[in-house]
């Protein structure tokens, strides 16, 4: 299977300082990868050499087969986008910013108020797009990004502070589309829904890749399992997390022999405490190209 994003040796510098590190990874068809890291590691800058919306200092990016420096139309006719930043026209309604891109992509108006009905707008769609709060905009554009059908999407927190009734509308939509198989690159510091919708995880840092890999690999590499253990103690109910040592157990093996074990649960590593230890980690020099075909995908 050929990559739907292949990414070579990609270097990005603002004068002296470096945004983007040599980082190297291909994406194949329906994968979903979450971008991760903290503040100012490099995820959008990534993104806008992604969708050729910035120009690499050195390295390139192949989207569909095509180099985003000399394709960059082509590409955007077949993706999807959303930015944090809200670009919707303000003084248009949504139905005629939608309108407006129907006829950029040579897409049926029919496609709008299906769309708008689904992201709970439908009600709105003849008022101007400056009447709507924040949670309206970000799902408007989420039906701007759509419209077209685009196999790929790029979103750059989708629902970042969106209330829960509004973030809710739009995750559901975009795992609708997974299901869908459309190909997600998306940064978002929810790490709930990253760990739910992503089944490939880039960590960066300091503009580094600092790993790329199906999620389920990485919560086995970094997270240590653990073991919780609810039993009766002496002094009444007691709750113990254990690794899983020959020692604990053998402890808990005890516990049972005493019949005081009320509830036992293996627990995995969230994709926060994973973020939180890469942080805290060094930088590895790292330039080989990361990918992973989705053929054995979670
Ligand atoms: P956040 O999570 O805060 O959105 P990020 O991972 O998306 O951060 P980027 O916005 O890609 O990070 O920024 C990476 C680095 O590049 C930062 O040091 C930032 O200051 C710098 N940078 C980004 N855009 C520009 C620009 N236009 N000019 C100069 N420096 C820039």
């Amino acid at each position: 299977m050929d990559p739907i994003i292949s990414v070579n040796r990609l270097t990005k510098k603002y004068g002296e300082r470096i945004a983007v590190n040599d980082i190297s990874f291909r994406l194949y068809p329906g994968q979903v990868l979450g971008l991760l890291g903290p503040n100012g590691a490099g995820k959008t800058t990534t993104m806008r050499m992604l969708m050729g919306l910035s120009k690499p200092s050195s390295g390139s990016v192949t989207v569909f087969g095509h180099d985003t420096r000399t394709h960059a139309k082509l590409i955007h006719s077949r993706i999807g986008v959303v930015f944090e930043r809200s670009n919707l026209f303000e003084n248009l309604s949504a139905y005629q910013n939608l309108a407006l891109f129907c006829r950029l992509y040579d897409t049926p108006l029919s496609a709008i108020q299906p769309l708008l009905e689904r992201m709970d707008l439908w009600s709105r769609v003849q008022d101007p797009v400056k009447s709507f709060s924040k949670g309206m905009k970000q799902r408007l554009l989420i039906c701007r990004a759509l419209i077209h059908r685009p196999p790929l999407l790029f979103l750059d927190e989708p629902a970042s502070g969106l209330d829960p009734v509004s973030s809710k509308i739009i995750w559901d939509y975009l795992k609708e589309q997974i299901t869908g198989g459309t190909t997600i690159v998306l940064t978002s510091h929810d790490m709930t829904e990253v760990e739910e919708l992503c089944d490939m995880i880039g960590f960066m840092n300091q503009g580094h890749l600092i790993t790329f890999e199906k999620t389920n690999i990485l919560k086995a590499r970094f997270g240590q399992p653990t073991i919780r253990v609810t039993f009766q103690s002496d002094q009444g109910m007691a709750v113990e997390t254990l690794e899983p040592t020959l020692q604990n157990l053998q402890r808990i093996q005890s516990l049972y022999a005493e019949k005081r074990v009320i509830n036992l649960r293996s627990m995995e590593a969230s994709l926060t405490e994973i973020f939180q230890k890469l942080c805290e980690n060094g930088i590895p020099p790292q330039t080989e190209v990361r990918s992973q075909e989705p053929s054995d995908r979670r």
